[in-house]
């Protein structure tokens, strides 16, 4: 394991400083941390501004070959410029899941007129993807989807698409999607799931926000009421959509950028200046004792992170064990959140981000822990993949592996 940038990498990690030193100030207001949290409207606006202008200095996919828009780059350096871009306070998180997953996958299985079409405008912020995988019925066990797409009859060779999907992240700004779907349920579960993309504002997709404890509406519902879509939008052939899917997720792994949300160094300044009964909040053992968790934690997350970056630095791919990040994040993010507000008090249900945002960030970030715990695998599919593919272990039940999706109990 590295725990140093080698020479290349620390040459481009202080000419990432010095460019997010000189552009990142205008578009600060969009942290955690600001004093002043913006509007949806104005944060999504500071959002494409800020990725039109990592375009035009090829920081808005570094990895991505240059001829599609990208910078050409290596992986660890598209890790190094998270780690700093997060560091400036200007890591929006729009973008992600369509760069990060869906503009990947399209440029994996789409012919090359409709990548030439959209591998641009996403990677220049003018048009946000989304990912429809997850419904009611299919959220960890996704291949057990319900989400019907049909020929239609009239010999044109289109899809109709039926159903319904729940949790899509930014569905409600989203310009297109990549769709999971059930073409045939004559075989076992992941055999007859075929992937489009698809138009998030063409007649027959409803879009439904769902309204969170913390006052936004980020996820939603979303509905097809038969919805017609092209054969050309199909990606990869029919029934392999779970090896498209596949794919996608497995780009989830480049995001190894940072947790976001406060840390231990942010609730140790937060105990320095928050009074308890008994004076200054750090002064309590039993509080001491949890940060020193948290740091051991931490220290421990870093050094798992520098497996990963050693992995690909080295032109590796990281493997199943970047699960325990996610893992040992999440969870600390809820505890540390959880003491943060505890130490508030009353002030805890209070704070206004324009009097006290540190407290405010903290408000925020709890009522946004326990989805972290659940959003790309929850707590127990991560362990279930350690357990199997890291440590070796005897794999979950699986009964329905051979059984026609008809055949299965659908529950109620
Ligand atoms: C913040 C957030 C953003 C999201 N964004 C998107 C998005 O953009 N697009 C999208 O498609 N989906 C998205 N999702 C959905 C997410 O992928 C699912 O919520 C997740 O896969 C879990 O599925 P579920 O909610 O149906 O829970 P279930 O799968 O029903 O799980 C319920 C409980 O059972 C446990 N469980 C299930 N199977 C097993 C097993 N085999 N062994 C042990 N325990 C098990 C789970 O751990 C959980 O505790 C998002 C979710 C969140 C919270």
């Amino acid at each position: 394991m590295d725990f140093n940038d080698s020479p290349e990498e620390a040459a481009f990690r202080s000419q990432v400083r010095a460019w997010l030193d000189a552009h990142a100030g205008p578009f600060r207001s969009g942290s955690s941390m600001a004093a002043r949290r913006p509007s949806h409207d104005e944060l999504l606006r500071l959002a494409k501004a800020w990725q039109a202008k990592k375009a035009d200095a090829g920081y808005a996919a570094i990895t991505w070959p240059k001829a599609w828009g990208g910078g050409g780059g290596e992986p660890i350096q598209q890790v190094i410029f998270n780690q700093e871009e997060q560091k400036a306070g200007v890591a929006f998180p729009f973008f992600t899941i369509g760069l990060g997953m869906c503009i990947p996958t399209v440029m994996a299985f789409a012919d090359e007129a409709t990548k030439k079409r959209f591998v641009g405008p996403a990677i220049r912020g003018e048009e946000i993807w989304c990912q429809l995988f997850s419904e009611p019925a299919g959220g960890s066990d996704v291949a057990a989807l319900r989400t019907r797409a049909e020929r239609a009859e009239d010999g044109s060779g289109d899809w109709i698409i039926n159903g319904q999907k729940v949790w899509t992240t930014g569905a409600h700004y989203s310009d297109y999607g990549i769709l999971l779907t059930r073409t045939n349920p004559d075989v076992p579960k992941h055999k007859g799931l075929t992937m489009f993309w698809i138009d998030m504002h063409a007649p027959g997709v409803e879009v439904r926000p769902i309204h969170q404890m913390s006052g936004g509406s980020e996820f939603n519902e979303v509905y097809f009421t038969d919805l017609r879509v092209k054969d050309s939008q199909r990606l990869g052939d029919v029934g392999q959509g779970w090896q498209v899917a596949l794919v996608t997720l497995m780009n989830e792994r480049l995001a190894v950028g940072g947790a976001s949300g406060p840390n231990y160094r942010e609730i140790l300044e937060l105990a320095r200046t928050t009074l308890g009964a008994d004076g200054p909040a750090i002064e309590d053992r039993a509080f001491r004792q949890r940060l020193a968790d948290w740091y051991v934690q931490a220290e421990g997350l870093k050094f798992t992170r520098y497996r990963t970056m050693t992995a690909l630095s080295r032109g590796q791919t990281p493997g199943p064990e970047s699960s325990i990040g996610k893992i040992i994040a999440a969870n600390q993010l809820q505890d540390l959140t959880n003491q943060a507000i505890e130490m508030q008090d009353q002030f805890g249900i209070i704070a206004d981000p324009s009097i006290a945002p540190m407290e405010a960030a903290f408000q925020q970030a709890f009522m946004w822990a326990p989805g972290l715990r659940i959003a790309g695998g929850t707590d127990e599919i991560l362990r279930n993949i350690i357990a199997e593919r890291v440590l070796g272990l005897p794999g979950d039940v699986r009964v329905d592996k051979d059984v026609a999706f008809k055949d299965m109990p659908r529950g109620v």
